[in-house]
C-alpha cells in the first residue's frame, strides 16, 4: 500500500532554503532536531521534507520522487519538467533578464541578432528568442555569467538579476526583462485523493499565514463625529470594530487593512481626527 506521507522537497542550503522551513513554521507545522539529515518527519502533520538541490526539485516531483516541492520559477521552467504550479510564495523574488556592456546600444531585442549570449538558462532564453524571432548563438556556462563580456566570449548575457549591482560592477547594463520568478509551492500531476487531502491543509494554513503577512491590524482613537468618515476609509474584513472610550464622545476604531493601503491612507486618516494610531501585526487570517 502507499504510504500516507506527504514529501515536499525543499532546498537543502540556499536562497530559498530557510524561508521554506519559516513558512512551514509559521504554518505550524514543527521540524524538530532539524541538523544535516536528507529526510526529516514533521512532528504534528503527516509530512516529511527531503532536502535537495534546487535544480533536483523539478525532477524529483514530476518522478513523483517526492509529492510535492518548493522551488523558484525560473528553475522550473529551465528544467522543461511537467508539474503542477499550486500556489506562488511570495518570497525568492527575481527576474531574468538580458545584459549588455553598458557603452553599447540598444533599441530592441531584434540588435541581438547574430550576436553571442552566454546563459545558465539557455532553454528559457532560446524559447524567448524564438518567440521574438531572434536568430542569436546561445552559449551554456555554469557560472559567473556576468564577467563573460569582458573576456570577448559573449557579446550579451542573460541571467538572474535582484539588485542589478553585480551588473553594474561588471560593467553591464540591463536592457530587458524576460521573466520575472518567485518561489512556488508545486505538485506532482498524479497525487493520490489523501495526498491531495493533506496538500490542501497546507494550502489552507501557508494562504493564512501569507494573507496575514500583507495586513495589519490597526488600532486609533477618534471623536465620535468623525466616525462616519474614518469607518469609510477602513473596510476591514468585513467591518471595522467601533468601541466607546471611557471618555465620553470617543471611540477606538479597530480593523484590519493592507499595510501598502495604510501608508496611503495615514494622512487622510490623521486629517478626519484619528489619534493615538496603533499598527500590529498579524500572525494568521482565516477569512
Ligand atoms: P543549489 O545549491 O540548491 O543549486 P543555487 O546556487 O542554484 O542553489 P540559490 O542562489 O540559492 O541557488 O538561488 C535559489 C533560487 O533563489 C533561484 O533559483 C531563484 O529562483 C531565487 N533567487 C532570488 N533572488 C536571487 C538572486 N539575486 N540570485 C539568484 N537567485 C535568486
Ligand atoms: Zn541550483
Amino acid at each position: 500500500m502507499e504510504s500516507n506521507i506527504l514529501r515536499l522537497a525543499i532546498q537543502k542550503k540556499g536562497r530559498l532554503a530557510d524561508k521554506s522551513l519559516e513558512l512551514l513554521n509559521a504554518a505550524g507545522i514543527r521540524i524538530d532536531n532539524y541538523s544535516q539529515q536528507l529526510l526529516i518527519k514533521a512532528q504534528n502533520f503527516d509530512l516529511e521534507l527531503l532536502f535537495i538541490r534546487d535544480d533536483d526539485i523539478p525532477e524529483y516531483v514530476q518522478d513523483g520522487v517526492a509529492d510535492i516541492g518548493i522551488v523558484g520559477e525560473n528553475v522550473i521552467y529551465e528544467s522543461g519538467k511537467k508539474l503542477d504550479i499550486v500556489e506562488k510564495l511570495g518570497f525568492g523574488k527575481c527576474r531574468m533578464s538580458l545584459a549588455i556592456p553598458k557603452f553599447s546600444t540598444f533599441n530592441s531585442v531584434k540588435d541581438l541578432d547574430g550576436k553571442n549570449i552566454a546563459t545558465t538558462y539557455p532553454k528559457i532564453l532560446k524559447k524567448y528568442l524564438l518567440e521574438k524571432s531572434v536568430n542569436a548563438n546561445v552559449h551554456y556556462i555554469s557560472g559567473s555569467v556576468e564577467i563573460t563580456p569582458n573576456i570577448n566570449l559573449a557579446d550579451a548575457i542573460f541571467d538572474i538579476v535582484s539588485t542589478g549591482s553585480t551588473l553594474k560592477s561588471n560593467g553591464l547594463k540591463e536592457v530587458e526583462t524576460v521573466l520575472e520568478s518567485e518561489a512556488v509551492l508545486v505538485a506532482n500531476k498524479n497525487l493520490s485523493d489523501e495526498k491531495k487531502e493533506l496538500l490542501e491543509q497546507i494550502l489552507f494554513r501557508t494562504r493564512a499565514v501569507n494573507k496575514a503577512k500583507n495586513n495589519k491590524y490597526i488600532l486609533l482613537n477618534a471623536p465620535n463625529e468623525a466616525l462616519p468618515k474614518i469607518t469609510d476609509l477602513l473596510p476591514g474584513v468585513k467591518s471595522p470594530t467601533v468601541m466607546p472610550l471611557a471618555m465620553d464622545g470617543w471611540s477606538s476604531v479597530h480593523t484590519v487593512i493592507g499595510e501598502d493601503d495604510f501608508w496611503n491612507k495615514i494622512e487622510t486618516l490623521k486629517n478626519a481626527g484619528a489619534e493615538g494610531i496603533l499598527v500590529l501585526p498579524i500572525e494568521k487570517i482565516i477569512a
